[in-house]
């Protein structure tokens, strides 16, 4: 049957959603941020709608059965890395919606070529003891430095991630107040390279920890953002695995917002934020559907904001110059998931490595490190690759629902622009070096059935994700802080009245750690004057009164 147009549905076949709607405040984006904003407004009496482009919720909160029926792989996020201090959690009372993290001891590993191996994990001791067969003296100065970077972490870094930015010369002058904000400042100004180098002797415990650091996209040899060093470190060792699946927390802050009045839309691709003088006024959606709205949140990225829904014609040239000069972020993810007969098995040295939650393969020391992130910078994979790995039923057997398989996956950093001929022509060839090298690590990896995501996958998906950029843009000096998305919207409000960004590319930036989404439901509040239900956390509390008041005069 070639006309498929009598087997279309009538225009008004959502009989239950109208072509048209009023609501208090409309969410661009089901993913952490935008759900996250949309709980705490919902609770706060705002009416609400989340409007999500995909068939399902969650954006980086994704828990699908990509490999085949019974098979549960996260294809986004699964290292929850702020579980420690996000304060939705805690505030929305997730768990009553059977929201659990598992946290294990060995966190993550390096193999390397020679069978000897490295384990970081949460109790510091160990992780000591696994340094210490390489060298003694990184061994002891690891014990020292993460003394000092755990308060960094906990004084510094932590409740800032959840407070509006703060100008640098403010937060400079506030730094150097305390012993703590001083050792920050120190680590600033140095890249990760220079810092992991200068403290460890060993190029193993190098390339291990540079790895923690980078992977997420850290530049190893950039200075200015070296104060993110000692979080990406310490939470190396303290991520969380939602148990169920990633998308568990997707489901519970969805059921939040429902709970309390507001609506989550699926498959609502949003095409327009509608203004009347210089003022939102609701959006349009793809099928012409529309919401009135005096308040709308955007958790997409600058682009798609600013110059696709609003348009560049309503933006003054600073914001529309900042928006086109955004960069996206210098690598990208290639994924091949499995399905394994057994557990991956480890050929190295100690036995706990096939226990930890993530596992670092491919590289003996930071030059082989650097240069095979210095290749796909410039679109090249070469014959080896590295990355790292999980098995994802380890921690939670619930993902296989056939009895024996395990659910696992190995993750390399990969270019957007692959050269010799692009993704589709190569991703087959590229899943090929992927396995060999995880059969480098895992002599008998017992491989039942594979799939692989590239980073023109991560697109497909998400198209928020530019150019595969998992954190809707890069993370260099001038797009990180008061410059996230840019000076005018970091902190969430933007030049267009009832205009808020709310998603991973607005301070303080992207992965699943809730603080654009927390940051924009506290600014609508106190715009709106609405009655804050929630209270700070203590260490925030802390944290505002030792660096963000003024300084009692003498
Ligand atoms: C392969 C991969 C692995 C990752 N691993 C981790 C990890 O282990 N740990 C971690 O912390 N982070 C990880 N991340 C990053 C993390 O997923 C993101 O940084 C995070 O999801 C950003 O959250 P967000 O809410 O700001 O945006 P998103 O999660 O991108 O959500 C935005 C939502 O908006 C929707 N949308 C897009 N356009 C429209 C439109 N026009 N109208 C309506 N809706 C629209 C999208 O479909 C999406 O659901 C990973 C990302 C990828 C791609």
């Amino acid at each position: 049957m070639s006309n498929l147009d009598e087997y279309r549905p009538p225009e008004t076949y959502i009989t239950e959603w109208p072509d048209s709607a009023t609501y208090d405040a409309a969410i661009i984006g089901a993913g952490p941020n935008g759900l996250i904003t949309a709980a705490y407004l919902a609770r706060a009496g705002l009416k609400v709608c989340v409007l999500e482009r995909r068939y399902e919720i969650g954006g980086g909160l994704a828990t699908e059965e990509i490999l085949f029926p019974g098979h549960y792989s996260n294809p986004h996020a699964i290292y929850h890395m702020m579980v420690d201090y996000m304060p939705p959690l805690k505030d929305l009372g997730l768990d009553k919606h059977g929201l659990m993290f598992i946290q294990p001891n060995a966190q993550t590993a390096g193999v390397f070529s020679d069978g000897t191996s490295l384990l970081l994990c949460r109790m510091l001791e160990d992780t000591k003891d696994s340094i210490a067969k390489f060298s003694e003296k990184d061994s002891a100065t690891f014990g020292r430095v993460m003394r000092t970077w755990r308060r960094i972490v906990e004084e510094l870094v932590a409740p800032a991630t959840y407070l509006p930015p703060v100008a640098p010369i403010d937060l400079i002058e506030a730094m150097e107040r305390t012993e703590t904000g001083q050792a920050l400042l120190d680590v600033t100004e140095q890249s990760p390279v220079e810092v992991i180098t200068d403290l460890f002797e060993h190029p193993k415990v190098q390339m291990l920890l540079l790895y923690a650091t980078c992977m997420w996209g850290l530049d190893p040899e950039e200075t200015g953002l070296g104060f993110m060093i000692p979080l990406l470190v310490d939470r190396t060792m303290n991520k969380a695995m939602c148990y169920g699946g990633s998308h568990r927390l997707a489901a519970a802050l969805a059921r939040e917002v429902v709970q309390n009045g507001g609506s989550v839309l699926d498959t609502a691709e949003v095409t327009k934020v509608r203004l009347a003088d210089g003022h939102v006024v609701g959006i349009e959606m793809e099928d012409g559907r529309t919401i009135d709205a005096g308040v709308v949140l955007s958790s997409l990225d600058p682009h798609s904001t600013f110059l696709d829904l609003v348009g560049e014609e309503h933006l003054d040239t600073n914001l529309a110059q900042s928006v086109r000069n955004w960069e996206w972020e210098k690598w990208s993810f290639c994924t091949t998931h499995a399905v394994l007969g057994s557990k991956p098995h480890y050929a190295v040295d100690d036995p706990w490595v096939d226990e930890a939650f993530m596992t670092v393969v491919g590289f003996d020391d930071p030059d082989s490190l650097l240069s095979y992130w210095s290749g796909v910078r410039s679109g090249h994979l070469g014959d080896r690759v590295g990355g790292h790995a999980t098995c994802e039923t380890l921690y939670d057997p619930t993902l296989s629902k056939v009895p024996g398989h395990e659910v696992a996956f190995l993750q390399i950093h990969a270019p957007f622009d692959l050269d010799g001929g692009g993704w589709d022509a190569r991703s087959a060839e590229v899943e090929g070096l992927i396995l060999e090298q995880w059969r480098r690590a895992v002599p008998d990896l017992d491989v039942v059935m594979t799939h692989t995501e590239t980073p023109l996958d991560i697109v497909r998906r998400l198209p928020n994700m530019r150019r595969g950029s998992i954190k809707h843009g890069d993370y260099n000096p001038l797009q990180m802080g008061t410059f996230r998305p840019n000076e005018e919207c970091s902190s969430s409000r933007t030049p267009i009245e009832g205009l808020y960004v709310c998603g991973a590319s607005t301070y303080p930036g992207g992965l699943i750690i809730g603080g654009p989404g927390y940051i924009a439901a506290n600014a609508v509040a106190d715009d709106m004057g609405l009655d804050k239900w929630w209270s700070t956390p203590d260490y925030i509390a802390r944290y505002q009164a030792a660096y963000m008041e003024e300084p009692a005069s003498a």
